[in-house]
Formats: C-alpha cells, structure tokens, sequence
C-alpha cells in the first residue's frame, strides 16, 4: 500500500546524535533520510572532540622535547609550523567526516546536502524540496553563545580556532569550562603566551573541588596566566590587527587594558534551533531555545523528536549517540528505550587531563549522611627524572554506611584512560573493598586508586 510519506524517518543533522539514530533506524529496516547542513560529522569531528584532541597531542611535544634531556637525549632546538598542523589536522577530519557519510550510505540511508526547515509535524523542506517523514528527529546540535560587549565580533570562538591561519602568539581565553581550559593547554604547550580570564572563583565550576584548585596550579605553574573574578569589558581592534582588550581584574574589579592577537571565547554553547520552524510547527522550547524532550527523546509534537546537545541536557558526544541509539531503537524497535546515562564518565583534555565519573564531594554530601574521602597527591613516576614539578591527584569519594565508591577523580597523565576503566566499576556498585582487593598493576598511577589507605570523613550539615 502506498505510504503518504517519502521516509520514516527524517534526521536533521549529520553529527554523532545524528548519524547514529539514522542509522540504527536503517539497519532496524526504516526508510530513513538525513540532512546536514555543513560537514557529516557534526561538531564533534569537524570542530570539537577530534581536532581539540589532535592539537593536544601536538602541543605536548613543547614539553617531551624539554623532558627527554632529563632521560639522556640531546634534542635540537625544535620547530613548530602550525599551517602544517592545520593541514595534518584538515586531512584527518576529511578522512573522518567522508567516512561518516560513507556509513550512512552503507546503512542505507539517503544522504541530503543542505540546511533543512521544518514545516509542519511531518514535512521537511530541504534546498527548496519538501520531504514528508513519518516521524522527524531535531539533532542540530549546539553553537557557541557570545555575550554582547563592545567588540566582541573581533572574539573568535571554537569555530574559528580550529582553522587560523597563524597562531596568535599572545591568546586571550575567557571562559573557565572545558573549552577553555583545553585551548589554554594547546595555546601554551605550542608557544603562545596564554591568559585565561573567568569571572568567578575557580575554573570548572561543577567539579569537584580538589580537582579544580589542582589544574588551577599545575596550569598556573606551568605558565598559564589565570585571573579570577576577571570580567571583559570591551575589545578594540588596533590598526596593526591587534585586539586591546579592556578588563576588570579581582574582586575589587580595578580596571585595566591589555593587548592580545586573538581573544578566545569559550563562555559556553546554546542549542542550534535557528530558522528551524519548530516554534512555528508547535514545538516546546526552553528558555535557550533547547527542544524540551521526555526521556525517550519526544517533543510535545508527537512525530517530532530531538537528541543531543539540541535538548540542552548532557552535551557530550557519547551522550548523543546513546541517545540516538535509544531513539532508533524506541521508534523502529521492539521496545520503548530510555539512554541510561546513570555514570556518564568525563574527562577534560587540559594538561595536566582531567578524568571524572560520579559523585563530586559536594554532591556526595546532599545524597548521602555521612562520606570517606580518600586522596592521593604524588609526583609520577618519571616526572623525577624530567625535571618536573607536576604532581598528580586521585580521589575517590565513598558512602561511609555502605561503603560505596560514589566517585573517582584524576587530575594528571592517563586520568581520562583510567577514568574510563574505573567507570565501569563505580557503575557496577563496586565497595571500597572490591577496590582494596584489586592486586595494583604496578608501576603506574592507576594503581594508587587500589592503594588509597588516608581517610578524612565528612558529615552532612543539616
Ligand atoms: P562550559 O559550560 O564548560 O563553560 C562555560 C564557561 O563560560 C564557564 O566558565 C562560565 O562561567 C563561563 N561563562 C558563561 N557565560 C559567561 C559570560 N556571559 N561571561 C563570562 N563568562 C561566561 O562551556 P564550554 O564553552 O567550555 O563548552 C561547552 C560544552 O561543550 C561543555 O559544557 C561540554 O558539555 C562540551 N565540551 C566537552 C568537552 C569534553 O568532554 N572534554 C570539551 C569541550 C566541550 P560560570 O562557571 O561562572 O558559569
């Protein structure tokens, strides 16, 4: 029997949300088609987790080149071509987003080139052409929020950076998150003189305290100019293509200026639902503009559904496509599916990294009576012999009455492998026990999770 409908599924969005939701509709026998506007890939491949990750690495070689003399190697002075960089980093995403495509095809899916608009509950306008889908899935994902101050269309944000043509050789980063932590890490380990500007106490905000004061010191050792309480008041283009940049530093807000080559800004990112039509088509949004969802992904408009950072929830990659999955799953599958995203693992790729899953300190407190903390702060094994000074941090938080571990957190070399390993046991509902009956694997960091003898405890004030 004829359907009225060109697809079951229509997808808007080719990012990791996107993409899996797509295909997994696919391969459970859906017709399914999928519009991007951009590059297949989506933010996470073409200007996020991959290429942040790739210039980490060439930024850590400042330092290993420092190291090695530590360890007997005469190294000559080193050089750095960041076109090179770029073009090595452009080839690499290439590679990636073609072979996101080519996944999709594989599956079955019809692959569209262009910036979609939704019509109405069932019909996607593409290029002009209007598609009617069964069901239509919002993964749009998020975009960089730039508050207004005078200047700040001379900011640059994780947009731009991945793709300057020269590396500023004196980096403004205002933010405190993740993103501006990272490219603090990449900016100084690849040469350029780094401050970075937030506005309250402490970086990372939402993490767990220790980990917080510990990477404020190791960043600020190793370089990093960080000022706190520091707000940005405008930015002025001078006419040798600099930015000075006006400043209120410290809690007494004293005014100054400062001259930079890029301003970074890195103050967080909004849901991409722009010229969308969903409003238009009766969808729910929040306040930023997010699509409201229930825990399988649905709209308050029954055929519409959205995954991902476009929901304004958990914006991790991972997150997405578990979402994604579960949306396929739930629509064209055998049974409704919720993503479980009851330990959902972080890690922060600043230098030293930054590897979290579970409870922070403070949030350990508002659900348990009573805590164990047990911590570890010690120099790795080999930093000796560098030279360094960097210190490394562990910490496990445990219920003191069932003596739970509710979370683990790393600050140094490896935190994000380790981290990703310990999740599953913090999952699994594993004891302080289960952790001290682990035989150490030795010698490494990893094993002072399952040597941690100091405990201090902490008791709800109530
Ligand atoms: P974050 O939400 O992590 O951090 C935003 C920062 O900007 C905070 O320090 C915030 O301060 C500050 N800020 C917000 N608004 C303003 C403002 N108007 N003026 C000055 N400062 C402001 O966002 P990011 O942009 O760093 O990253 C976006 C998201 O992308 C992350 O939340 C994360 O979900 C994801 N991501 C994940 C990564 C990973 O997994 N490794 C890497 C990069 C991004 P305050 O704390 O005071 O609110």
């Amino acid at each position: 029997m004829a359907t009225p409908f060109d697809c079951q599924l229509f997808v808007i969005g080719g990012g990791s949300g996107g993409v899996r939701a797509a295909r997994i509709a696919a391969n459970l026998g859906a017709r399914v088609i999928i519009a991007e506007n951009f590059r297949y890939g989506g933010t996470c491949v073409i200007r996020g987790c991959v290429p942040k990750k790739l210039l980490v690495y060439a930024s850590h070689y400042a330092q290993e080149f420092a190291d090695a003399a530590g360890f007997g190697w005469s190294v000559p002075p080193a050089t750095f071509s960041w076109p090179k960089l770029i073009a090595a980093k452009d080839a690499e995403i290439s590679k990636l987003s073609a072979m996101y495509e080519k996944n999709l095809l594989n599956s079955g899916v019809q692959v569209l080139q262009g910036a979609a608009r939704v019509v109405d509950a069932h019909t996607v306008e593409v290029n002009g052409q209007p598609w009617r889908a069964e069901h239509i899935l919002v993964a749009t994902g998020g975009t960089p929020f730039l508050p207004a101050l005078p200047g700040i269309e001379h900011a640059i944000t994780s947009n731009e950076v991945f793709n300057l043509p020269t590396q500023p050789k004196r980096v403004l980063i205002v933010g405190g998150g993740y993103i501006a932590v990272e490219f603090a890490g990449i900016f100084h380990g690849l040469g350029s003189a780094v401050t970075l500007a937030y506005r309250g106490e402490q970086i990372l905000r939402g993490f767990d305290d220790d980990l917080r004061a510990h990477l404020h010191d190791e960043m600020a050792q190793k370089g990093v100019r960080i000022l706190l309480h520091t707000d940005v008041t405008g930015i002025e283009k001078q006419s040798d293509g600099s930015l000075q940049v006006g400043l209120r530093i410290g809690s007494d807000g004293a005014p100054t200026q400062a001259g930079f080559d890029a301003v970074l800004y890195a103050t967080g990112r909004v849901p991409q639902t722009t010229d969308l039509g969903l409003a238009e088509a009766g969808v729910a949004l929040d306040k930023t503009g997010g699509v409201i969802v229930d825990a399988y992904g649905h709209s308050n408009v029954p055929s519409i559904h959205a995954v991902g950072d476009v929901t304004n929830r958990i914006a991790l990659t991972p997150v997405a496509i578990r979402e994604g999955a579960a949306l396929a799953q739930t629509l064209f599958g055998t049974a409704p599916t919720a993503a479980d995203l009851t330990t959902v693992p972080s890690a922060v790729f600043s230098q030293p990294q930054i590897g979290t899953v579970g409870l922070t300190e403070e949030e350990a407190l508002q659900q348990v009576a009573q805590i164990d903390i047990y911590r570890a702060n010690f120099r790795a094994l080999g930093r000796g012999l560098a030279g360094g000074k960097e210190r490394t941090l562990v910490k496990l938080i445990v219920d003191s009455a069932s003596q739970r571990v509710l979370g683990a957190h790393m600050v140094g070399d490896d935190a994000a492998e380790i981290i990703q390993s310990l999740a599953v046991a913090i999952r699994m509902g594993a004891t302080k026990a289960d952790f001290d009956a682990t035989v150490a694997l030795h010698p490494t960091s990893a094993e002072e999770f399952v040597t941690l003898k100091e405990k201090t405890t902490r008791t709800r004030q109530v």
